[in-house]
């Protein structure tokens, strides 16, 4: 009887797709092996079985897979079941889902390639842009589409590309481009049989090629082909190194048949060894908080732990670790952010050793395919660290899951979907396996805080910083006033910068916190006011000294700085607003003998910038470091002093129901990393709100303060955790029909959840990559059905796209927005 399967394909498509297997590979296909399907016009994708049954759909004609491409899932059945809660829960498909769960490596995708006609002669000159591809392609005939689009930067090379193929100048076709390729090693072996006997006859051959015998007795030395037992693999690096003789002995030995190279798959992944030290002790108030959050998991699946920062929180995730491990479980640890893997590594690295895998996306994608594979079988690592998209590895037997930092937004993905929230999705992933959610923080979100508070989560609290010294003091400076009265030194008030000098006439660090990257945010007119935009998006761009270009933080499109305005031609184009990249400048003039190091994303585009900037602080190589919220994030340094929080009123106006919650985490996060270790440290803190009430919060580090007056405001706004939110996004190239569909849509939405829908608006970014955007609201109530509303919300979609007028429609949902 025929067999079919069920696939995935990478795509955003509501449903599966079903297959009929080959005779050939009919037994060998399971659940969760990919295999090559062509689709619609394309010859190739990577699909994952969903499953495999002998009914035939009806409603298409079937074709057959093209190849099966493991012999063995890639795919455990908690994933699917995973994938299927997240495809379901925040709106969006099981192949968007896939896209962002696998790494590439195991998505092989086909390639259009593009191959020169030799024959092909041109009648009449061609246009300039297909003139350009046709001269790409003499230089090198066969390209891949990708490559051709990025060498000659044309930007609809499609079409180039189809006139091109219309002409008979260029042929096409399609492969299947692999991406991963497993490392191999070129080790030596002996052609033929390897007894004694010939052995002897080998060497009397070679009594007259001195250099070839003394790379035989080297290898029979090495491999001890000659003593009991197996005989050792050879690597040939190793075996010309200790024979100390040029690769062309080798090869005279490989020519006379005596030696033959074979090539042996080694991974990737460090095996490195380190020293394992034993853990430390735990003092007397991390024991208690210990001891709690056992306690609250024999009942609770979800623990909050809120520590005061540097109260050790990670010293108990380490003796957690341990017990689970002991129990023979596995852990996953999750960070908000690659730049704190370095500290968080290393510490665990130093108690775990080689039972501790790292995952993220920084990562060559070849090792990250490694990591993927190893966690299939029985010797997967005992603990993965890493950040949102390591919920997705495989595991055989998870048993706890650490979420640190649980507050952090950067564990919310925001484009493209799945656009999960890996805390919420952590927790649903434990709960599948039966393990526990410990969720730690020294600034909870307001969301775990309330779960924990109304009893759905375990909660243990931890107030003092280990050693006992105390949180650092926090000094308002009011910069309206000082600026009024011409007192400011750019960015910088007097207090701050006689702060900054003490501290560094004793040796010690300072962190500075500017929420903003590039030079100057704003470039402005003087004359007119005119303001450079991205011609791809609604949204003004950053001006990177650096490089002397404009970027759009949005499509990261860059432009020259234009000479003069393009308005009124005026030639004074001035600088608004503060980056970290200025303040860097200004830095170095004003302390000219201080080390200095910049930490945002212009800076650690790769992942040895980071562990060097971190490196050298922490080494006292750098004396000051400046940077936007990635220094805020749960980093452990001993020796500084100093902190200085330059403009605390970006966070606080920036229009946002969480703007003050997150501006009061940010302000409490990089406010703990001054006096971790030593001495009390200080804070000063720039504002020209000082008598904001979220600035009093932060003074007196009264957390439950601002959450109380938050939960009152999100209860009376109908807010989370009151209500949850979906964003529905609608897109479309024509401004005019996109808020006519926006309207229907929000029409068609307010009848079945009546006035709890705001909207249609325009988002503050209101175009992006040429298409215009916008936001309708939906605000369901918390303990309604999510089952049902999304149902609903479906519908409505479906009955839109049905209509013939609004075809084009893009629709796609933020469920749980950040
Ligand atoms: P948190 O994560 O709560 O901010 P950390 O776990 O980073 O705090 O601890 C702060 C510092 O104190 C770290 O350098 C850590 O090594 C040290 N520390 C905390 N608890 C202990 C302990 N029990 N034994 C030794 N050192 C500790
Ligand atoms: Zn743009
Ligand atoms: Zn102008």
């Amino acid at each position: 009887m025929k067999k079919y399967v069920d696939v995935i394909l990478p795509l955003p498509l509501p449903k599966s797709f079903t297959y009929s297997l080959p005779d050939e590979c009919a037994e060998d296909v399971k659940i969760g092996c990919r295999v090559v399907v062509p689709f619609g016009r394309k010859k190739f994708y990577t699909a994952i079985v969903l499953n495999v049954h002998y009914c035939a759909p009806t409603e298409y004609e079937v074709k057959d897979i093209s190849a099966l491409l493991d012999a063995s899932p890639i795919l455990l059945p908690a994933q699917f079941k995973f994938w299927e809660w997240i495809a379901d829960y925040y709106l969006c498909t099981q192949g968007d889902v896939y896209k962002a769960a696998l790494p590439s490596g195991l998505k092989l995708e086909s390639e259009t390639i593009v191959e020169y006609n030799p024959d092909f002669e041109a009648d009449a000159p061609l246009p300039e842009r297909e003139q350009h591809i046709l001269d790409l392609l003499t230089v090198d005939s066969q390209q891949c589409v990708t490559k051709l689009e990025k060498d000659s930067g044309i930007k609809n090379i499609l079409t180039v590309i189809k006139s091109l193929l219309d002409k008979e100048a260029i042929f096409v076709k399609e492969e299947l481009r692999r991406t991963y390729k497993p490392k191999t090693e070129a080790r030596v072996r002996l052609a033929g049989t390897a007894d004694e006997k010939r052995l002897h006859i080998l060497f009397d051959i070679l009594s007259r090629a001195p250099k070839q015998l003394a790379l035989l007795m080297k290898y029979v030395e090495c491999s001890g082909v000659l003593g009991a037992g197996t005989p050792k693999e050879v690597s040939k690096k190793e075996l010309l190194q200790r024979a100390n003789v040029a690769p062309s002995v080798l090869n005279g030995l490989v020519d006379k048949k005596i030696f033959e190279i074979y090539y042996h798959e080694i991974g990737r992944l460090d095996k490195q060894e380190k020293e394992i030290v034993e853990l430390n002790p735990l003092n007397e108030f991390q024991q208690r908080a210990f001891d709690e959050v056992v306690q609250s998991f024999q009942e609770k699946n979800v623990c909050l732990l809120h520590g005061v920062t540097s109260s050790g929180k990670t010293e108990i995730y380490i003796h957690l670790i341990e017990e689970a491990i002991r129990q023979g479980k596995q852990v996953l640890y999750l960070l908000p952010e690659i730049a704190l893997t370095t500290q968080i590594t290393e510490r665990l690295q130093r108690v775990f050793g080689a039972r501790l895998g790292i995952y993220h996306s920084k990562f060559p994608d070849a090792e990250r395919v490694e990591i993927w594979r190893k966690q299939l079988g029985e010797n997967g690592y005992d603990i993965i660290l890493g950040v949102r998209s390591s919920i997705f590895l495989p595991f055989q037997n998870l048993g706890l899951v650490i979420v640190d930092e649980e507050h952090e937004n950067t564990y919310k993905q925001q484009d493209p979907a799945p656009r999960y929230h890996a805390r919420s999705a952590a927790i649903v992933l434990a709960a599948m396996y039966g393990a526990k959610t410990l969720l730690g923080t020294a600034t909870p979100s307001i969301e775990s805080w309330q779960n924990a508070r109304e009893g759905k989560y375990g909660f243990v609290q931890l107030k003092e910083r280990y050693k006992e010294i105390q949180l650092p003091e926090i000094i308002p400076v009011d910069i309206k006033e000082l600026h009024r009265k011409k007192r400011m030194v750019g960015q910088f008030s007097p207090l701050l910068i006689q702060y900054m000098k003490e501290a560094l006439e004793q040796k010690e660090q300072v962190i500075l916190f500017q929420n903003r990257r590039g030079f100057a945010p704003m470039v402005e007119c003087r004359t007119c006011g005119w303001v450079p935009k991205c011609k791809n998006c609604d949204v003004s761009l950053t001006y990177h000294k650096g490089i002397n270009q404009l970027t759009c933080h949005y499509c990261g499109y860059t432009y020259q700085l234009p000479k003069s305005c393009p308005a009124c031609e005026g030639t004074e184009l001035v600088n608004r607003g503060f980056g970290t990249e200025k303040i860097e400048d200004d830095i170095k003039i004003l302390f000219p003998e201080a080390a200095v190091a910049r930490m945002d994303l212009d800076t650690t585009r790769t992942r040895s910038a980071y562990e060097k900037i971190i490196a050298d602080f922490e080494q006292g190589k750098t004396d000051i470091l400046i940077g936007t919220q990635m220094v805020s994030k749960g980093l452990d340094f001993d020796h500084v002093s100093i902190v200085g929080i330059l403009n605390a009123d970006t966070m606080l106006n920036y229009p946002d129901f969480r703007s003050y919650e997150r501006a009061f985490q940010l302000m409490a996060q990089v406010a703990g990393r001054a006096g971790r270790k030593n001495k009390r440290g200080r804070v000063v803190l720039q504002t020209k709100s000082i008598d904001h009430p979220i600035i009093h919060q932060v003074i007196a580090n009264d957390y439950e303060d601002m959450v109380g007056g938050q939960l009152v405001e999100r209860q009376m706004f109908h807010y989370p955790p009151y209500y949850r939110l979906v964003y529905v996004y609608l897109k479309n190239h024509n401004e005019a029909l996109l808020d006519q569909m926006a309207a229907v849509m929000a029409d068609k939405l307010r009848a079945v959840f009546g006035n709890r829908v705001l909207g249609p608006d325009k988002p503050p970014v209101a175009r992006i990559q040429t298409l215009f955007i916008k936001k309708i609201v939906v605000k369901i109530e918390q303990n309604a059905p999510m089952g049902r509303a999304r149902e609903l919300l479906l519908r409505i979609q479906r009955e839109m796209l049905a209509d013939e007028r609004y075809k084009s429609l893009i629709v796609y949902y933020d469920v749980d927005p950040m």
